[in-house]
């Protein structure tokens, strides 16, 4: 998912210890790139990394956070800007107060339609009435119904007519007579996009003359969701979006695709299927779920990963046996670069970050070791007995190291091979800790 993306993304920064236009600029084709993955659109995606960009050159770097932190917050505070800054209220001025609520079967409308009238009634001092407007399926105006007597909200439902235009006219007429200052009309939807379906929606939008009219998407759906809500758009202009089913996994790239391909602000999330398992939309919050930060499952989910357990396994025989050669060297070089990338991103957790700042793991420091190393010979990889010294002058040249270099290095090999080999003999191993202070 997008958030994944991001973390590799800011791979690039890590281990530099400031922020220069290079590794920025890197890191931003990056982003950009994952941002268009997640659907959002190449002139939102560029305008929002030349932003985080500029901003990021023109930073004052801080000791104490990294510049992947720095990037943190600064595309934060972006996401944020692009997913409308601040919390968009609903039209509730009009008495009674229209609200149309569209959008695919299984999306998630009725439920949120007494979710609606829920949170209206109890946060807003309200007093809605719904209407039941999909008359394609009985069961439809019985699960309405159903959620008007948990809620405590009155249903109008016609189950003689099969005018939905007809009906929607007779709720808000209902609504006037009982006082009602708030009419929520849920609609039918369909499988997939059709156009008897835009046809009707649009002649019950002419008819009622919405005040509000809501796009209910199921956020699981990624790709599908941002083109149905392109096409919703077109046919119906609508007022605001409802993100639905974020309980789940993250998927909120999708918040931020829908955002910047119809530009309409996104108002509510359905976080449950209880009628309290609504959220007003916070563009802040959203900007840090797709982020990832403090997403401490997919950290562990990585941590697993990169221990290959059959690996240690493996090497731990080699050792035992006096046979860790340079290819072993190597790989174990890649291991704890990946555990950098590890620090890295759980420096991101809240808290953790400050706990990190000590260890400092960095590529650079690994890069002349491993020029070395890759201009051996697979033959003295495997076996660096071998290497004398018109082998190392050779790999000095070769690597664009100085002998001392090379020099330096065998005996770091040397030493760590020994070292290597007290620790899986268990008596040596213990005569180490007991000369230890
Ligand atoms: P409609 O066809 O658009 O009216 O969709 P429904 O309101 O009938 O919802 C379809 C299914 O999605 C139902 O099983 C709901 O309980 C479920 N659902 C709706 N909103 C949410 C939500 O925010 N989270 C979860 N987990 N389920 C939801
Ligand atoms: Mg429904």
């Amino acid at each position: 998912n997008l958030s994944d993306k991001l973390d590799r993304a800011f791979k690039v920064l890590k281990g530099q210890g400031s922020i220069t236009e290079i590794n920025v600029a890197e890191t931003m084709k990056e982003i950009r790139k994952a941002l268009l993955d997640a659907d959002v659109n190449y002139k939102t995606a560029k305008a929002f990394t030349d932003d985080v960009r500029q901003k990021a050159i023109g930073a004052n770097v801080l000791t104490s956070i990294s510049p992947g932190q720095l990037l943190t917050k600064l595309m934060n505070d972006e996401l944020t800007e692009l997913m409308g800054g601040t919390t968009a209220d609903i039209e509730l001025k009009a008495q009674p107060t229209i609200i149309l609520i569209a959008g695919l079967n299984g999306a998630g409308k009725t439920t949120f339609t007494g979710k609606l009238a829920n949170y209206l009634k109890t946060q807003r001092n309200k007093k809605p009435l719904l209407v039941a407007d999909d008359i394609y399926r009985p069961a439809a105006i019985d699960q309405l119904q159903v959620l008007g007597q948990q809620i405590g909200v009155p249903v109008y439902a016609n189950l003689e007519s099969k005018d939905p235009v007809a009906i929607a006219l007779e709720g808000i007429a209902q609504a006037k007579a009982n006082g009602n200052n708030v009419v929520i009309i849920d609609t039918a939807g369909r499988l997939a996009i059709d156009e008897a379906m835009m046809v009707e929606i649009e002649k019950v939008k002419a008819a009622t003359k919405p005040h509000e009219i809501l796009f209910v998407v199921d956020s699981m759906t990624g790709q599908d969701a941002v083109n149905t809500a392109k096409v919703f758009n077109e046919r119906l202009d609508f007022t605001g979006v409802v993100l639905t089913k974020l309980d789940g996994d993250t998927r909120g790239g999708a918040a931020l695709s829908i955002k910047s391909v119809v530009n309409k602000p996104i108002k509510f999330i359905g976080t449950g299927e209880k009628m309290e398992a609504l959220d007003v939309f916070h563009p802040d919050r959203m900007a840090s779920r797709i982020l990832g930060m403090g997403d401490v499952v997919s950290l562990v989910e990585r941590a697993q990963q990169q221990f290959d357990e059959k690996e240690a396994a493996e090497l731990q025989k080699k050792i035992r046996k006096n046979k860790f050669d340079f290819n072993d060297f190597y790989s174990q070089i890649q291991q704890i670069k990946k555990m950098g990338n590890m620090k890295d991103l759980m420096g991101m957790i809240p808290g953790v970050g400050k706990m990190m700042k000590d260890v400092e793991v960095s590529d650079d420091a690994f890069k002349g070791i491993e020029a070395i190393i890759q201009s051996m010979t697979p033959k003295e990889k495997e076996n660096p007995e071998i290497i004398n010294q018109s082998r190392r002058n050779r790999i000095a040249k070769g690597s664009g190291s100085k002998i001392e270099e090379v020099n330096r290095l065998m005996k770091q090999f040397d030493d760590m091979k020994k070292v290597m080999k007290q620790m899986s003999n268990p008596a040596a191993m213990a005569s180490m800790m007991r000369r230890m202070p």
